[in-house]
């Protein structure tokens, strides 16, 4: 009886006997039949299973209900095979391509028989036959092929897309899975039975290359969505279109705060003036932090020498996909771009003999690099070609290390909280636990690094996610990622710990003991770069900026042209008080005035009329919050001067 019982041990360390054979739904089913019901996926020893696939060995199981990152990925890779078995019901002869999952939803990539075509139109008429197969609550059913047979199918088939794939795998990796009338080449793992997809849409249509090469065939690339429930799929609508109404590229425009010319050449953008103070506002609170940290600001140029990229090591990565090199009337002189600051920064470090008692130094520069991005990557301000980064390199001694981190961290979690990205979450990328080789620097200086990041973030009390095998070759980090308004995550803020460039570079300082040693350099960017975090932060406040950080603060509507000097001299008051402030002078009804420029998200109005021009006051409106009263001028700049103190305060 013994022998034919598995150990499964769950996430939360408790182990429990089940007979050898039983599947992860079965062992859902004796938990609950509610989680049962949920369950998507599991992962036996890590690696994402079908939840109906029998467990033979003692496992470590793990059960995904949609809501997990592996579930979503296993339920939209499932809904594409539904997508695909739907298509090929109402197109008979349709060859299919490949039908991964994407960010949102998945996308199955069709050759449509001679004829026949896709448009719009035809969406309702998907959803409604993938909806039907659904309802049929068929079975995803695995089995291993041969190569052989594998062929075989498809070539009976006719599906030459398959048979290219099936002809780039090894024999006895291959495996079938079918639900209902459909059979597709497939790695797994599915969903249980198609019964649990309960919402779909298909989003949209795009023409595909076979394999992303130009010269193959153009096939239709067919996109769509589908959740559990319909309410998510409602939610989900509705974040799109509000998505679409803070599209940053949209909201550039109407607030005038950058453009993109032709001209001057994709990806690179042109900041408007009011985009140019807002930008230079968030520079100037940064390195007020950076100052109160020790930073030192320096300057470097936009291109340098060649062999400076070569000496660090980016030229034989990235030279190829780069902006190629400068060439001068001189011969054999070649410059690049500049890709990074950090070489820059090693030679300012370089210029003179340091000793252990100068350091920690910390070099900061908002320096502009330029990446070439091929122009289909190209999008907005988040993928640009030449962009400026809040960068800072930090040398240090190891047994700095920690406290370096920590203050990095303090200017990191000051900005999420000034700028109110309330809702982050951080991980630890540290090195891979059996394969060391791949890594540079001694194993003691890894520990040390690691073990200065994990506490330091303990420290703090912030949970974090550990990545082993995520590090970079030349060092660990710690990535943060801030969820906005809507619930998207990007990727804001990195401190990377390099071994790489004081090694390339021949960095030293002078220690204690007489000797030379080699210092540990910090990479770290909270922003990122000023062009994807103003993006970033459009979307997040939907153009309503904070009221420091606003290009417009005040404007004042004269309810009269008799009003217009008085408004004058209301705005030149406030200007002493650094007040950004403009007289709306306009020949319209203040209540068309009122309305334009809240439109504008101007957070305060103020009006001006007879009697407000007597008592030397204003009437007070505020952004969201309507009518605040007649006020005096002073008392009103005071309100709105204190009230960006404490925004801005470091506690
Ligand atoms: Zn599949
Ligand atoms: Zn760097």
């Amino acid at each position: 009886m013994k022998k034919d019982m598995i150990k499964i041990t769950f996430p939360d360390g408790a182990v429990k006997e089940f007979e050898k054979g039983i599947s992860g739904i079965e062992i859902a089913q004796s938990i609950s039949h509610k989680l049962a019901k949920e369950v998507v996926a599991v992962s036996i020893n890590g690696e994402v299973w079908d939840a109906t696939r029998p467990i033979t060995n003692d496992a470590k199981l793990k059960l995904f209900k949609f809501d997990d990152a592996e579930g979503q990925d296993v339920f939209w890779h499932s809904s594409a095979h539904i997508m695909a078995e739907a298509l090929e019901q109402l197109y008979p002869g349709i060859k299919l391509g490949i039908g991964p999952t994407v960010d949102n939803g998945f996308y199955y990539d069709v050759d449509l028989p001679e004829g026949a075509s896709l448009t719009d139109s035809d969406f309702k008429r998907i959803e409604d036959k993938m909806l039907e197969l659904s309802r049929q609550k068929n079975v995803f059913v695995r089995t291993e092929v041969s190569k052989a047979e594998a062929l075989k199918t498809f070539t009976e088939k006719g599906d030459e897309y398959k048979l290219e794939l099936i002809n780039d795998l090894e024999d006895g990796t291959i495996t079938f899975y079918k639900q209902g009338q459909f059979t597709d080449l497939c790695r797994g793992p599915h969903i249980p039975n198609t019964g649990i997809i309960k919402a779909v849409k298909i989003m949209s249509l795009a023409g595909a290359y076979w394999r992303g090469d130009e010269k193959n065939k153009q096939l239709t690339r067919v996109y769509g969505i589908t959740f559990p429930k319909q309410k998510l799929l409602l939610e989900y609508l509705e974040r799109l279109e509000e998505a679409k109404k803070r599209d940053h590229r949209k909201l550039g425009k109407e607030l005038d705060l950058f453009h993109f010319s032709p001209k001057v050449g994709m990806g690179l953008p042109l900041w408007m003036p009011k985009g140019a103070q807002l930008r230079e506002r968030l520079e100037n609170f940064l390195k007020k932090v950076q100052k109160d940290f020790g930073y030192l600001p320096v300057i470097t140029p936009h291109i340098g020498n060649k062999d400076l990229y070569v000496t660090s090591g980016h030229y034989a990565k990235y030279g190829a996909d780069s902006f190629q090199p400068i060439h001068t009337p001189q011969e054999n002189e070649e410059y690049l771009l500049k890709p990074m600051n950090c070489p820059h920064h090693c030679e300012i470090y370089n210029a003179r003999p340091r000793s252990y008692k100068d350091l920690p130094i910390r070099f900061a520069e908002f320096g502009t690099v330029y990446r070439y991005e091929q122009s289909g990557e190209l999008h907005g301000l988040t993928r640009v070609r030449g962009f400026t980064q809040d960068d800072a390199h930090i040398f240090c001694r190891p047994d700095q290390l920690k406290e370096e981190f920590l203050k990095v961290m303090d200017i990191v979690l000051y900005i999420f909280r000034v700028l109110k990205f309330e809702d982050f979450s951080t991980q630890i990328s540290l090195r891979d636990k059996e394969d060391r080789s791949k890594y540079i620097g001694t194993d003691e200086n890894w520990e040390k690094a690691e073990a200065a990041i994990v506490d330091a973030v303990k420290e703090k009390g912030i949970e974090a996610v550990v990545e082993y095998g995520e590090a970079a070759f030349y060092g660990p980090k710690l990535d943060f990622m801030v969820k906005d308004a809507l619930g998207r995550k990007w990727q804001l803020g990195t401190i990377q710990v390099d071994y790489n460039l004081p090694e390339r570079f021949e960095l030293e300082y002078k220690g204690s003991d007489n000797k030379m040693h080699r210092p540990i350099m910090i990479h770290r960017a909270p922003f990122g770069s000023m062009e994807r975090f103003v993006a970033v932060l459009i979307e997040h406040t939907a153009g309503k900026f904070p009221l420091w950080l606003t290009p417009e603060q005040v404007v004042i509507l004269p309810l009269s042209e008799k009003y217009n000097e008085y408004a004058k001299k209301v705005s030149n008051l406030l200007e002493n008080y650094d007040i950004r402030s403009f007289v709306d002078d306009r020949n319209e009804k203040v209540g068309k005035k009122i309305r334009d420029n809240e439109l504008k998200r101007i957070p305060f109005l103020l009006i001006v009329g007879e009697k407000e021009q007597e008592e030397g006051k204003i009437s007070v409106r505020k952004q969201g919050d309507g009518d605040k009263g007649v006020m005096e001028i002073e008392k009103f700049a005071n309100m709105i001067n204190e009230e960006i103190e404490k925004t801005l305060a470091f506690k």
